[in-house]
């Protein structure tokens, strides 16, 4: 693979709703060598950090996440959208843009003070992530970064989350 991972990522204007540039990264997905690099930075990098558990958001964190935990020889902990888990949990309702969104966390997640990557596939205003975080806290795990295939600079997503450590692939 000689192309920059970028070049896989496809634009749609336009989608969900008018003003959003939406980025498709089934164009990525799709491509057996691209993929494959894009797990292989996440794994290069946490690989020796005594990473404990990748905590993963639904949905297309599970996509990043679940390969990364698997090459790591640890656990995949999901975050997920409103009465999707089963066991008791933590939630948190937060803002979206329009409207708001609830995402939870099994209390037994992991032991009290675990080093754990947040994942997601990509940071817009950082509401989605920040949310993770807190119920990572919630949950006793201590987040040693927030990982990301993409980041769309301008939105303010990095601030929002405050001084946790954040780590993008691909910056727009
Ligand atoms: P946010 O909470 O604003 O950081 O939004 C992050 C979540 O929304 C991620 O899980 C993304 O999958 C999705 N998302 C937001 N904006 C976009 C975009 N422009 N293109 C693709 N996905 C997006």
């Amino acid at each position: 693979m000689t192309q920059p991972l970028e070049s896989y990522i496809r634009n749609i204007p336009d989608f969900p709703i008018p003003g959003i540039q939406f980025k498709d990264i089934t164009t990525l997905l799709r491509d057996g060598a691209a993929l494959h690099r894009a797990i292989d930075v996440f794994v290069e990098r946490y690989k020796d950090q005594k990473i404990e558990a990748i905590v993963a958001i639904e949905s297309r964190g599970f996509i990043f996440g679940a390969p990364l935990a698997y090459a790591l020889g640890i656990g995949l902990v999901p975050v997920r959208k409103a009465g999707k888990l089963p066991a008791d949990t933590h939630r948190l309702e937060y803002a979206l843009e329009y409207g708001t969104a609830t995402l939870e966390i099994h209390k037994d997640a992991f032991p009290t003070g675990a080093r754990v990557i947040v994942i997601d596939d990509l940071l817009a205003t950082g509401g989605t992530i920040a949310a993770a975080c807190q119920l990572v806290a919630q949950a006793g795990g201590q987040v040693v970064e927030a990982a990301f295939l993409i980041e769309l600079a301008g939105l303010a997503g990095r601030e929002r989350l405050g001084n946790h450590p954040i780590y993008a692939q691909i910056t727009y």
